[in-house]
């Protein structure tokens, strides 16, 4: 009974869900690893989008990736992060999803991804769904259906 009403809520607010790309911080093609890592840094986040000039999603860069991507042997070789670009380093295989998407798809994939990228069917870049955001929710209802309870 308390699931089927959980469910009903956050369904009807799946839209809310989404930060919308323009709110989204994100790197673009092309962008040196030392830009990248300033955005990184700047915005506090662990990985962003990377995004193309017409805003078509290509994947994402993390911290992670750029330092390993310039550990040398014996020091980290910071001299590289303005030769080396962005697409030399990020991911492309990240989950997806469409803006009509299913809350099951949605918790689905949060459950191993802090966010989840939603682009149109064209693939241009929508915004991003976030564990925080699902959770925020899923608090507010559980303490609403306690308190009907009581
Ligand atoms: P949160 O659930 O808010 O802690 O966010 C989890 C992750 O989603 C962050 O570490 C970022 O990688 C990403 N994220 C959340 N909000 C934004 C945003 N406004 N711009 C870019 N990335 C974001």
């Amino acid at each position: 009974m308390v699931s089927v009403q959980i469910q009903a809520f956050l369904e009807s607010k799946l839209n809310e869900f989404i930060i919308p790309s323009e709110k989204v911080a994100h790197v673009q093609l092309g962008n040196s690893l030392e830009h990248a890592l300033l955005v990184l840094t700047k915005s506090g986040y662990s990985s962003v989008p990377v995004l193309d000039a017409q805003f078509k999603l290509h994947g994402l860069i993390s911290s992670a990736m750029i330092t390993e991507s310039i550990l040398g042997l014996e020091r980290i070789e910071f001299e590289k992060l303005s030769d080396k670009k962005v697409e030399d380093v990020m991911t492309s295989e990240i989950p997806r999803l469409l803006p009509n998407f299913q809350l099951e798809k949605m918790v689905d994939l949060l459950v191993n991804h802090p966010f989840i990228c939603v682009e149109d069917h064209d693939g241009f870049f929508e915004g991003i769904v976030t564990r925080r955001a699902l959770l925020k929710q899923l608090n507010r209802q559980i303490h609403k259906l306690i308190h009907l309870k009581q």
